[in-house]
């Protein structure tokens, strides 16, 4: 009998340990998907840009594109924001932060740093923001981290400022794009209709015959 009611006293005591971890938002990968009435989260079609103002973007170089028949001649799954340093990174959608990721980009890429974070709108759609400033310096990498408004776990509101852009280098750019079951997909499904004509105004600024994306 006494040894039966240790172990009781044990599963309940690894029950409440648990219960405790999900309440205290470590684990935020959260089955179904629950936004727990923050926002509407059953179809992302409402996406906006993610700088504050077109006077923040030092050049437009690439877009999203399925293949090489793109004015930049490469495939490439998402669209690059060059920043001026500094400027205001805003949340395109809403969502919960799932992940920050530190990357070193090897020997080939001169060991540069990027930070990639992930933004869950719902149980399928992400938005990524891949920090690239540009530059082999944990320091300036730590920086950049030190310059986001959130954390893993953190819920954003579309239009918060998540973060400030550190520009290490002339090249240090945002690789935007929007990833659902697992493929990145194009950008422009997902915008809202001044979303779309903001971008294309951004756009057309730097090159006036292009589009946002050649699926
Ligand atoms: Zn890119």
């Amino acid at each position: 009998m006494r040894k039966q009611a240790i172990i009781i006293i044990v599963i309940i005591v690894i029950g409440l340990v648990g219960f405790g971890l999900i309440q205290g938002g470590l684990i935020v990968d959260q089955f179904p998907f629950d936004t727990e009435g923050r926002y509407d989260s059953s179809e992302l079609n409402d996406m906006g840009v993610i700088y504050a103002n077109r006077s923040d973007i030092e050049s437009y170089n690439e877009g999203y594109s399925e293949s090489d028949s793109c004015p930049w001649g490469f495939i490439h799954n998402g669209i690059d924001f060059f920043y001026f340093n500094n400027s205001d990174v805003i949340a395109g959608a809403p969502g919960l932060v799932e992940r920050i990721d530190l990357n070193d980009w090897g020997p080939e890429a001169a060991h540069r740093y990027t930070i990639n974070v992930e933004i869950k709108f719902n149980g399928t759609v992400s938005l990524w923001y891949g920090f690239e400033p540009w530059t082999n310096s944990t320091l300036q990498q730590a920086q950049q981290v030190a310059m986001f408004n959130f954390e893993v776990g953190t819920w954003v509101a579309k239009g918060d400022v998540i973060a400030n852009f550190l520009s290490a280098a002339g090249s240090a750019h945002i690789h935007f794009g929007v990833v659902q079951e697992g493929v990145w997909r194009d950008p422009v499904l997902y915008l809202s209709t001044s979303g779309y004509n903001e971008l294309l105004g951004l756009i057309h600024d730097f090159h006036p015959t292009w589009d946002i994306s050649y699926p």
